[in-house]
């Protein structure tokens, strides 16, 4: 191969995929619309729990004991962040649909006992603006013949 060919060629590679679109998100102004089935943080509706137990029997990770709430009868879950991974087992084993998973990721902490979510926590789940107050826009990627963009769903 000539000099001027060994030069020239990398360019060449390179070329096509610059003037493709980004495949990076710009999180946090901009942040993906996952799938229905993604698991993120639980959110639990106090008022369909009937106390069964059952989330916190079947957790591999025993991240779930059951605490009483204040003004309510029964013992409710709680979740221990800091040792669940995300199965999703316990809302598979809920038979009340009481507890879901939300696509809710940022929940990180500076301190371990920050990631044990009482019931009443798990009940609400903040909006996402709050959390991110630099998010402007939810997009989703959008596979085509040739290359894989993100389409907005929705400004913020
Ligand atoms: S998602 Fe899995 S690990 Fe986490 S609390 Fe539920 S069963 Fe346990
Ligand atoms: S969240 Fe569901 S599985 Fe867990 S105690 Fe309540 S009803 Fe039972």
């Amino acid at each position: 191969m000539s000099l001027l060919k060994k030069l020239v060629k990398p360019f060449l590679v390179v070329a096509p995929y610059v003037a493709r679109s980004s495949q990076t998100v710009k999180y946090p102004d901009e942040r993906l619309v996952f799938s229905e089935r993604f698991r993120g943080r639980h959110r639990l509706d106090l008022d369909k729990c009937i106390h069964c137990g059952l989330c916190a029997r079947i957790c591999p990770c025993a991240s779930i004991v059951l605490v009483p709430v204040e003004g309510r009868e029964g013992k409710y879950p709680q979740i221990d962040y800091g040792t669940c991974s995300l199965c999703g087992l316990c809302v598979d084993a809920c038979p009340r649909g009481a507890l879901t998973m939300t696509d809710f990721v940022e929940f990180s902490a500076y301190k371990r006992s920050d990631l044990v979510y009482s019931p009443e926590r798990l009940a609400e789940v903040p909006d996402i603006k709050e959390v991110l107050p630099m998010l402007k826009r939810r997009i989703k990627p959008v596979l085509t013949d040739k290359e894989m963009k993100y389409e907005v769903v929705e400004e913020l």
